[in-house]
């Protein structure tokens, strides 16, 4: 079995911003020569998120409304995390949606369904983070 790994860095100028990494991905699929398989993509911050679904600008404006009446950042002072941090509301955003996700890998190529793409979603920007990308298969 072959096993690939790769990290992906972000730093988005906003606090919050959802980025199409769906290329970047199958990069990493064709640099593991896998052809059968599955990648694992993961945020590994605690304050952003991985998932799949539309690249449709209406609907990510949807998602931060919907999230910020779950979750809303302000004000800071209705949340208890650590006493003083400011960003309770993006490991709350993160949980709702999601550590990660796992795609097959078919033929070599990412195996979506319709419409599907995967994205990185930003809770608590203006810092360094980064996504990991995890190939395995033959
Ligand atoms: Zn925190």
């Amino acid at each position: 079995m072959k096993s690939y790994r790769k990290e992906l860095f972000f730093n988005i100028p906003s606090r919050r911003g959802i980025v199409n990494i769906t290329e970047q991905v199958q990069e990493a699929v064709d640099e593991s020569n896998v052809k059968e398989g599955l990648a694992l993509v993961n945020a590994m911050n605690i304050t952003a998120s991985v998932f799949i679904n539309d690249d449709e600008g209406g609907l990510h404006q949807d998602y931060e409304v919907w999230l910020e009446k779950l979750a809303p950042e302000k004000p800071y002072e209705q949340y208890n995390h650590n006493g003083y941090e400011d960003n309770a509301d993006a490991h709350l955003k993160r949980t709702i949606m999601g550590r990660e996700t796992v795609v097959a890998i078919t033929n070599g190529k990412l195996d979506f369904g319709t419409w599907e793409q995967i994205f990185y979603f930003e809770f608590d920007g203006k810092r360094q983070k980064h996504v990991l990308i995890k190939v395995i298969g033959e």
